[in-house]
C-alpha cells in the first residue's frame, strides 16, 4: 500500500514501495519556503519511479529541499540521501557512529564487511551462507549510491525546521548510532525503527567496535524515551501511532519474551552456538536478510545473557558456543535489572 498520508503540521507520510515489512516510511516537513527530508529511503529503480511520481502530487520540488535528516545507517533509510543531494545541494545529517558504519560497509576498502562476516562465522553460520552474504552485500551497493557527503548530527543537537526546533535523541538499539527527532511543540516524535506500532524491532549486533551489548542499548533507549511527551510518534515502518509511552512498556514485555526464548534453548547442557540457537526460536523466513537480523538479534541477546553472568561461553573448532550456567540464586528471570 505504498502512497502517502497528510498528517497534522503538514507533515507527509510517504510510504516507500520494499515488500518485507510492506512498506518503508520517509517523512516531508514543511520547512519555510522548503521542506525538510526525513529518510529518504533506498535506491532502487521502483523506489526512484515512485519519489519521481508522488513528488510532484505533494507539491515537493526537490531542489527545494533544504535538509535531509536520517535516523540510522540501514540502507532502506539511508540509502536515496545522496541522490537527493545531488538534486538539493541539502546537507544530509546522521550520527558519528553510523557515519562510521556507512564509510566501513559502503566506502573506500569496505573494512567492516569481512569484520562482519567473520563474527557470523564464529558464531555458527554455515559456510555456505556467509559466502551468500558476501554475494549479497557486494551486489547491493548499488541501493546506498551515489554516496552523499555527511554531516555529523548527534545527541544533544538540534535543528531547525520552519518555526519549530528538532531535539536530537541518541537511541541505539536497534542499530548503533540510531538518532531520533522530537518536536516539543508538535509532541511528535520521529523514531526510526527503535519503536514499532505492532512488532518488536530487531536489535542486530555487528561488532563491539559499536556496541557490545544491543539489548541492553535497546532497553536504556526506551527508558529514556519514556518520559518524553508524544501525542504521535512517526516510526520507519508501519502506521504512525499515539499510546506512546504504552507502547514502550509493550516492547519491555515483548523484549522479555524473546529473551526468555532465546535463552531457554541454553539450558539441558548442551553447548550450542548462535546459529543453533536461533534455528530453534525464530520462524523459517525465505529471505535471507531477514535470517541475518534473526541471527544476529540471537548473538545480541546471547550476549545479553552472558552481561548477567547466566551463561557460560567455549570455543569448539573455532565456533563459540554457549550453555546455561544454572548457579544457586537463578537471576533467569532478572532481565530487567
Ligand atoms: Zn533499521
Amino acid at each position: 500500500m505504498s502512497d502517502y498520508t497528510l498528517h497534522s503540521h503538514g507533515i507527509y507520510q510517504i510510504r516507500l514501495p520494499m515488500g518485507n515489512p510492506p512498506w518503508m516510511n520517509s517523512y516531508v516537513l514543511p520547512d519555510g519556503d522548503g521542506f525538510t527530508l526525513i529518510d529518504p529511503g533506498f535506491n532502487t529503480e521502483e523506489i526512484v519511479a515512485f519519489w519521481q511520481e508522488t513528488g510532484p502530487r505533494i507539491g515537493l520540488d526537490f531542489g527545494k529541499i533544504r535538509q535531509i535528516l536520517v535516523t540510522h545507517h540501514h540502507p532502506d533509510h539511508y540509502g536515496l540521501a545522496g541522490w537527493f543531494q545531488q538534486q538539493s545541494g541539502a546537507p544530509v545529517y546522521i550520527s558519528t557512529v553510523a557515519k562510521r558504519q556507512i564509510e566501513g560497509i559502503w566506502g573506500e576498502g569496505r573494512r567492516l564487511v569481512p569484520l562482519f562476516l567473520d563474527t557470523y562465522y564464529r558464531n555458527g553460520l554455515p559456510q555456505l551462507l556467509v559466502e551468500q552474504l558476501r554475494e549479497q552485500w557486494d551486489s547491493s551497493i548499488s541501493r546506498v549510491l551515489p554516496k552523499p557527503s555527511l554531516t555529523v548530527l548527534d545527541e544533544g543537537g538540534k535543528v531547525r525546521v520552519g518555526d519549530i526546533e528538532l531535539e536530537v535523541l541518541g537511541i541505539p538499539g536497534h542499530a548503533a548510532g540510531h538518532n531520533a527527532f522530537y518536536s516539543r511543540e508538535w509532541q511528535a516524535i520521529f523514531v526510526g525503527d527503535q519503536v514499532m506500532p505492532d512488532s518488536l524491532p530487531d536489535t542486530c549486533y555487528v561488532s563491539d567496535e559499536f556496541d557490545t551489548n544491543p539489548i541492553r542499548s535497546f532497553l536504556d533507549s526506551l527508558d529514556k524515551l519514556q518520559p518524553y511527551a508524544v501525542q504521535l510518534a512517526f516510526p520507519g515502518h508501519h502506521q504512525p501511532f499515539s499510546h506512546f509511552a504504552e507502547r514502550l512498556e509493550k516492547l519491555r514485555q515483548l523484549n522479555a519474551e524473546r529473551q526468555r526464548k532465546v535463552e531457554a534453548q541454553l539450558i539441558g547442557g548442551e553447548w550450542k552456538s548462535a546459529y543453533e540457537a536461533y534455528y530453534d526460536v525464530f520462524e523459517p523466513v525465505p529471505s535471507l536478510v531477514q535470517k541475518r537480523f534473526h541471527f544476529t538479534e540471537t548473538i545480541s541477546r546471547i550476549r545479553y545473557a552472558l552481561s548477567r553472568g547466566i551463561i557460560e561461553q567455549t570455543v569448539q573448532e573455532g565456533v563459540l558456543k554457549y550453555r546455561y550456567a544454572a548457579t544457586e540464586g537463578d537471576t533467569r528471570n532478572d532481565e530487567q535489572t
